[in-house]
Protein backbone atom coordinates (compact mmCIF):
# COMPACT_ATOMS: atom_id res chain seq x y z
CA UNK A 1 0.00 0.00 0.00
CA UNK A 2 1.43 3.45 -0.74
CA UNK A 3 0.65 6.22 1.39
CA UNK A 4 0.96 10.03 0.55
CA UNK A 5 1.73 11.00 3.72
CA UNK A 6 4.28 9.53 6.82
CA UNK A 7 1.86 10.44 9.41
CA UNK A 8 -2.28 11.73 9.55
CA UNK A 9 -2.48 13.51 12.99
CA UNK A 10 -6.72 13.44 13.46
CA UNK A 11 -7.98 15.86 15.90
CA UNK A 12 -11.75 16.04 16.47
CA UNK A 13 -12.59 19.23 18.33
CA UNK A 14 -15.87 20.98 20.20
CA UNK A 15 -15.67 24.53 20.88
CA UNK A 16 -11.36 24.53 21.18
CA UNK A 17 -10.58 28.00 19.56
CA UNK A 18 -8.12 29.09 22.27
CA UNK A 19 -5.90 25.77 22.06
CA UNK A 20 -6.06 25.67 18.18
CA UNK A 21 -2.61 28.26 17.45
CA UNK A 22 -0.54 26.62 20.25
CA UNK A 23 -1.81 23.10 19.33
CA UNK A 24 -1.05 23.43 15.44
CA UNK A 25 2.60 24.94 16.34
CA UNK A 26 3.66 22.17 18.43
CA UNK A 27 2.73 19.65 16.08
CA UNK A 28 4.38 21.55 13.44
CA UNK A 29 7.63 21.58 15.62
CA UNK A 30 6.98 17.79 16.21
CA UNK A 31 6.57 17.14 12.15
CA UNK A 32 9.70 18.91 11.47
CA UNK A 33 12.22 17.72 13.81
CA UNK A 34 11.47 13.96 12.27
CA UNK A 35 10.84 15.25 8.79
CA UNK A 36 7.71 13.62 8.19
CA UNK A 37 5.43 14.38 5.15
CA UNK A 38 2.18 15.00 7.12
CA UNK A 39 -1.43 16.54 7.08
CA UNK A 40 -3.52 17.68 10.12
CA UNK A 41 -6.93 16.87 9.82
CA UNK A 42 -9.38 18.61 12.07
CA UNK A 43 -12.95 17.39 12.71
CA UNK A 44 -14.95 20.33 14.27
CA UNK A 45 -17.78 18.67 15.60
CA UNK A 46 -20.49 21.48 15.24
CA UNK A 47 -18.58 24.07 17.24
CA UNK A 48 -20.63 27.24 18.32
CA UNK A 49 -17.36 29.24 18.91
CA UNK A 50 -14.60 30.21 16.37
CA UNK A 51 -13.12 27.02 16.22
CA UNK A 52 -14.47 26.64 12.67
CA UNK A 53 -12.61 30.25 11.20
CA UNK A 54 -9.59 29.52 13.52
CA UNK A 55 -9.13 26.29 11.80
CA UNK A 56 -9.81 28.46 8.52
CA UNK A 57 -7.23 30.99 9.10
CA UNK A 58 -4.65 28.49 9.99
CA UNK A 59 -5.22 26.09 7.07
CA UNK A 60 -4.78 29.37 4.72
CA UNK A 61 -1.02 29.54 5.86
CA UNK A 62 -0.53 25.79 6.05
CA UNK A 63 -1.47 23.68 3.15
CA UNK A 64 -1.16 20.49 5.34
CA UNK A 65 -3.88 21.65 7.77
CA UNK A 66 -7.19 20.43 6.79
CA UNK A 67 -10.93 20.89 8.19
CA UNK A 68 -14.11 18.58 8.19
CA UNK A 69 -17.15 20.62 10.08
CA UNK A 70 -20.12 19.28 11.31
CA UNK A 71 -23.29 20.32 10.95
CA UNK A 72 -24.38 20.05 14.41
CA UNK A 73 -22.59 18.02 17.23
CA UNK A 74 -22.58 14.38 16.45
CA UNK A 75 -19.86 13.26 18.75
CA UNK A 76 -16.01 12.15 19.29
CA UNK A 77 -16.61 8.77 17.69
CA UNK A 78 -18.52 10.67 14.64
CA UNK A 79 -15.92 12.71 14.31
CA UNK A 80 -13.16 10.15 14.46
CA UNK A 81 -15.14 8.24 11.53
CA UNK A 82 -15.05 11.32 8.97
CA UNK A 83 -11.18 11.61 10.25
CA UNK A 84 -9.82 8.09 9.82
CA UNK A 85 -12.24 7.95 6.75
CA UNK A 86 -10.08 10.68 5.40
CA UNK A 87 -6.63 9.74 6.85
CA UNK A 88 -3.83 8.87 4.07
CA UNK A 89 -0.97 8.78 6.36
CA UNK A 90 1.16 5.34 6.51
CA UNK A 91 0.43 6.03 10.39
CA UNK A 92 -2.54 7.88 11.79
CA UNK A 93 -2.38 9.52 15.37
CA UNK A 94 -5.18 11.14 17.11
CA UNK A 95 -5.05 13.38 19.90
CA UNK A 96 -7.44 16.09 21.81
CA UNK A 97 -8.01 19.57 20.82
CA UNK A 98 -7.64 20.76 24.57
CA UNK A 99 -3.65 20.85 24.87
CA UNK A 100 -4.14 17.87 27.56
CA UNK A 101 -2.34 15.74 25.05
CA UNK A 102 1.54 16.10 23.99
CA UNK A 103 2.02 15.88 20.56
CA UNK A 104 5.71 15.86 21.54
CA UNK A 105 4.67 12.25 22.70
CA UNK A 106 3.92 11.05 19.38
CA UNK A 107 7.63 10.42 17.23
CA UNK A 108 8.28 7.44 19.86
CA UNK A 109 4.80 6.14 19.42
CA UNK A 110 5.36 6.18 15.48
CA UNK A 111 8.33 4.17 15.90
CA UNK A 112 6.88 1.89 17.69
CA UNK A 113 4.02 1.48 15.01
CA UNK A 114 6.89 1.51 12.32
CA UNK A 115 9.83 -0.44 13.71
CA UNK A 116 8.30 -2.49 16.50
CA UNK A 117 5.29 -3.52 14.20
CA UNK A 118 2.12 -2.80 16.49
CA UNK A 119 -0.99 -2.43 15.35
CA UNK A 120 -2.10 0.37 17.95
CA UNK A 121 -0.35 2.10 20.65
CA UNK A 122 -2.31 3.72 22.90
CA UNK A 123 -1.60 6.41 25.62
CA UNK A 124 -1.64 5.78 28.97
CA UNK A 125 -1.91 9.26 31.45
CA UNK A 126 -0.01 7.41 34.29
CA UNK A 127 0.08 11.28 35.96
CA UNK A 128 -3.31 12.45 35.49
CA UNK A 129 -4.12 16.03 35.56
CA UNK A 130 -7.73 15.85 36.73
CA UNK A 131 -9.83 15.91 39.27
CA UNK A 132 -9.35 13.19 41.49
CA UNK A 133 -12.81 12.09 42.63
CA UNK A 134 -14.89 12.95 39.43
CA UNK A 135 -12.49 11.59 36.97
CA UNK A 136 -9.15 9.70 38.25
CA UNK A 137 -10.66 7.40 40.67
CA UNK A 138 -13.92 6.70 38.27
CA UNK A 139 -11.84 5.89 35.03
CA UNK A 140 -9.70 3.29 37.24
CA UNK A 141 -12.54 1.31 37.99
CA UNK A 142 -13.67 1.77 34.69
CA UNK A 143 -10.65 0.39 33.06
CA UNK A 144 -9.86 -2.61 35.34
CA UNK A 145 -13.77 -3.66 33.69
CA UNK A 146 -12.76 -2.86 30.69
CA UNK A 147 -9.31 -5.21 30.96
CA UNK A 148 -11.58 -7.70 31.96
CA UNK A 149 -13.77 -7.68 29.95
CA UNK A 150 -12.16 -6.95 26.77
CA UNK A 151 -8.82 -9.27 27.40
CA UNK A 152 -6.80 -6.18 26.43
CA UNK A 153 -4.25 -5.29 29.08
CA UNK A 154 -4.23 -1.23 28.94
CA UNK A 155 -4.29 0.95 31.86
CA UNK A 156 -6.07 3.66 29.60
CA UNK A 157 -8.68 2.44 27.33
CA UNK A 158 -10.23 5.49 26.80
CA UNK A 159 -6.60 8.26 25.94
CA UNK A 160 -7.61 10.70 23.56
CA UNK A 161 -4.04 10.52 22.44
CA UNK A 162 -3.21 7.03 20.30
CA UNK A 163 -1.23 5.82 17.25
CA UNK A 164 -2.33 3.61 14.59
CA UNK A 165 -1.19 1.62 11.46
CA UNK A 166 -3.47 3.07 8.77
CA UNK A 167 -4.72 -0.24 7.71
CA UNK A 168 -6.26 -0.62 11.65
CA UNK A 169 -8.04 2.85 11.23
CA UNK A 170 -9.50 2.20 7.42
CA UNK A 171 -10.55 -1.66 8.91
CA UNK A 172 -12.94 -0.38 12.31
CA UNK A 173 -15.79 1.67 12.61
CA UNK A 174 -16.44 3.98 15.19
CA UNK A 175 -20.12 4.71 15.95
CA UNK A 176 -22.07 6.01 18.56
CA UNK A 177 -19.78 6.50 21.59
CA UNK A 178 -17.26 3.80 20.91
CA UNK A 179 -14.22 5.91 20.71
CA UNK A 180 -14.00 4.57 23.89
CA UNK A 181 -13.04 1.42 23.19
CA UNK A 182 -11.11 1.53 19.78
CA UNK A 183 -8.67 -0.71 20.79
CA UNK A 184 -11.12 -3.21 21.40
CA UNK A 185 -12.73 -2.63 18.22
CA UNK A 186 -9.48 -3.13 16.45
CA UNK A 187 -8.39 -6.37 18.48
CA UNK A 188 -11.98 -7.38 16.86
CA UNK A 189 -10.75 -6.85 13.82
CA UNK A 190 -8.30 -9.04 14.09
CA UNK A 191 -5.34 -5.99 14.82
CA UNK A 192 -3.89 -7.86 17.85
CA UNK A 193 -0.83 -5.89 18.22
CA UNK A 194 -1.80 -3.67 20.91
CA UNK A 195 0.57 -1.61 23.36
CA UNK A 196 0.81 1.09 25.12
CA UNK A 197 3.33 4.51 26.13
CA UNK A 198 3.03 6.59 29.49
CA UNK A 199 2.26 9.87 28.05
CA UNK A 200 2.74 13.26 29.43
CA UNK A 201 -1.02 14.87 30.40
CA UNK A 202 -1.77 18.68 31.31
CA UNK A 203 -4.03 20.60 33.11
CA UNK A 204 -6.74 21.82 30.90
CA UNK A 205 -5.80 25.04 29.50
CA UNK A 206 -8.66 26.68 28.30
CA UNK A 207 -12.76 26.08 27.72
CA UNK A 208 -14.30 22.64 30.06
CA UNK A 209 -14.44 19.05 29.59
CA UNK A 210 -16.96 17.58 27.36
CA UNK A 211 -17.84 15.08 29.26
CA UNK A 212 -19.67 14.57 32.56
CA UNK A 213 -20.15 11.75 35.03
CA UNK A 214 -22.57 9.94 32.56
CA UNK A 215 -19.91 8.82 30.49
CA UNK A 216 -19.25 6.21 33.19
CA UNK A 217 -22.50 4.45 33.45
CA UNK A 218 -22.73 4.84 29.46
CA UNK A 219 -19.11 3.52 28.99
CA UNK A 220 -20.30 0.32 30.70
CA UNK A 221 -23.51 -0.05 28.52
CA UNK A 222 -21.19 0.35 25.72
CA UNK A 223 -18.68 -2.31 26.78
CA UNK A 224 -21.70 -4.19 27.27
CA UNK A 225 -23.35 -4.12 24.25
CA UNK A 226 -19.43 -4.47 22.62
CA UNK A 227 -18.74 -7.79 24.32
CA UNK A 228 -21.78 -9.13 23.59
CA UNK A 229 -22.14 -8.32 20.09
CA UNK A 230 -18.17 -9.88 19.51
CA UNK A 231 -19.49 -12.63 21.05
CA UNK A 232 -22.66 -13.84 20.13
CA UNK A 233 -23.76 -11.39 17.23
CA UNK A 234 -23.38 -13.84 14.43
CA UNK A 235 -24.57 -16.72 16.56
CA UNK A 236 -27.12 -15.28 18.98
CA UNK A 237 -28.93 -18.90 19.78
CA UNK A 238 -25.59 -19.95 21.49
CA UNK A 239 -26.55 -17.56 24.18
CA UNK A 240 -29.66 -17.26 23.62
CA UNK A 241 -30.85 -21.16 23.57
CA UNK A 242 -28.08 -22.08 25.83
CA UNK A 243 -29.60 -20.06 28.90
CA UNK A 244 -33.07 -20.76 27.70
CA UNK A 245 -32.63 -24.75 27.69
CA UNK A 246 -30.96 -24.20 31.38
CA UNK A 247 -34.01 -22.32 32.73
CA UNK A 248 -36.64 -24.40 30.90
CA UNK A 249 -34.62 -27.88 32.60
CA UNK A 250 -34.78 -25.89 36.31
CA UNK A 251 -38.38 -25.26 35.47
CA UNK A 252 -38.98 -28.62 33.82
CA UNK A 253 -36.91 -30.81 37.02
CA UNK A 254 -38.91 -28.56 39.32
CA UNK A 255 -42.51 -29.90 38.19
CA UNK A 256 -41.71 -32.92 37.68
CA UNK A 257 -40.83 -32.78 41.71
CA UNK A 258 -43.99 -31.28 43.27
CA UNK A 259 -45.96 -33.77 40.75
CA UNK A 260 -44.21 -36.65 42.09
CA UNK A 261 -43.96 -35.68 45.63
CA UNK A 262 -47.59 -35.17 45.78
CA UNK A 263 -48.35 -38.39 44.03
CA UNK A 264 -45.97 -40.30 46.82
CA UNK A 265 -48.23 -38.15 49.32
CA UNK A 266 -51.44 -38.93 48.20
CA UNK A 267 -50.41 -42.76 47.37
CA UNK A 268 -49.31 -43.37 51.04
CA UNK A 269 -51.53 -41.35 52.85
CA UNK A 270 -49.78 -38.85 53.85
CA UNK A 271 -50.90 -34.69 53.90
CA UNK A 272 -49.64 -33.02 51.13
CA UNK A 273 -50.06 -28.81 50.32
CA UNK A 274 -51.85 -27.98 47.27
CA UNK A 275 -49.43 -27.84 44.30
CA UNK A 276 -50.73 -23.84 44.49
CA UNK A 277 -49.85 -23.03 47.86
CA UNK A 278 -45.70 -23.62 47.24
CA UNK A 279 -43.43 -21.64 46.64
CA UNK A 280 -41.79 -23.79 44.33
CA UNK A 281 -44.94 -24.53 41.97
CA UNK A 282 -44.56 -20.56 40.91
CA UNK A 283 -40.91 -20.69 40.58
CA UNK A 284 -41.07 -23.85 38.24
CA UNK A 285 -43.65 -21.67 36.40
CA UNK A 286 -41.64 -18.53 36.04
CA UNK A 287 -38.59 -21.10 35.36
CA UNK A 288 -40.18 -22.20 32.49
CA UNK A 289 -41.95 -19.15 31.06
CA UNK A 290 -38.56 -17.65 31.48
CA UNK A 291 -36.67 -20.79 29.38
CA UNK A 292 -39.49 -20.36 26.59
CA UNK A 293 -38.65 -16.66 26.06
CA UNK A 294 -35.46 -16.61 26.14
CA UNK A 295 -35.13 -19.53 23.69
CA UNK A 296 -37.48 -17.59 21.18
CA UNK A 297 -35.30 -14.43 21.75
CA UNK A 298 -32.95 -16.52 20.98
CA UNK A 299 -34.53 -17.62 17.26
CA UNK A 300 -35.67 -14.10 16.63
CA UNK A 301 -32.19 -12.85 17.26
CA UNK A 302 -31.17 -15.73 14.32
CA UNK A 303 -33.22 -15.00 11.89
CA UNK A 304 -32.53 -11.07 12.19
CA UNK A 305 -28.13 -12.16 11.67
CA UNK A 306 -28.98 -14.15 9.16
CA UNK A 307 -30.98 -10.92 7.06
CA UNK A 308 -27.69 -8.92 8.46
CA UNK A 309 -25.38 -7.16 5.21
CA UNK A 310 -22.27 -8.00 7.09
CA UNK A 311 -23.08 -11.36 8.10
CA UNK A 312 -20.37 -12.69 6.03
CA UNK A 313 -18.11 -9.82 5.80
CA UNK A 314 -14.41 -11.20 7.19
CA UNK A 315 -11.17 -8.99 7.29
CA UNK A 316 -8.77 -10.36 4.82
CA UNK A 317 -5.09 -9.69 5.30
CA UNK A 318 -3.18 -11.18 2.30
CA UNK A 319 -4.49 -13.93 -0.92
CA UNK A 320 -2.87 -15.18 -3.63
N1 LIG B 1 -15.06 16.44 21.58
C1 LIG B 1 -15.72 16.35 20.36
N2 LIG B 1 -17.08 16.18 20.35
C2 LIG B 1 -17.82 16.07 21.50
C3 LIG B 1 -17.13 16.14 22.73
C4 LIG B 1 -15.76 16.32 22.73
O1 LIG B 1 -15.09 16.43 19.30
O2 LIG B 1 -19.04 15.92 21.42
C5 LIG B 1 -13.59 16.62 21.60
C6 LIG B 1 -13.11 17.75 22.50
O3 LIG B 1 -13.15 18.99 21.84
C7 LIG B 1 -11.70 17.31 22.77
C8 LIG B 1 -11.82 15.80 22.85
O4 LIG B 1 -13.02 15.46 22.16
O5 LIG B 1 -10.81 17.65 21.73
C9 LIG B 1 -11.87 15.30 24.28
O6 LIG B 1 -12.88 15.98 25.01
P1 LIG B 1 -12.65 16.53 26.49
O7 LIG B 1 -11.32 17.21 26.60
O8 LIG B 1 -13.84 17.34 26.84
O9 LIG B 1 -12.64 15.19 27.34
P2 LIG B 1 -11.82 14.92 28.69
O10 LIG B 1 -10.40 15.35 28.47
O11 LIG B 1 -12.51 15.72 29.73
O12 LIG B 1 -11.94 13.45 28.88
MG1 LIG C 1 -9.63 16.92 27.65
Amino acid sequence: MDYSKDISFVIPLLNEEESLPELVSRIRAVAAGQSWSYEVIFVDDGSTDKSWSVIEGLAKEDANIHGIRFRRNYGKSAALHCGFAQAQGRVVATLDADLQDAPEEIPEMYRMIVNDGYDVVSGWKKHRKDNTFTKNLPSKLYNATARRVTGIKLHDMNCGLKVYANEVVKNIEVYGEMHRYIPYLAKNAGFGKITEKPVHHEKRKYGKSKFGMNRFVNGFLDLMSLSFTSKFAKKPMHFFGFTGILMFLAGFIMTVWIIVTKLIHQANGLPFRPVTEQPLFYLALLAVLLGTLLFLAGFICELISRTSQDRNQYNIKDRF
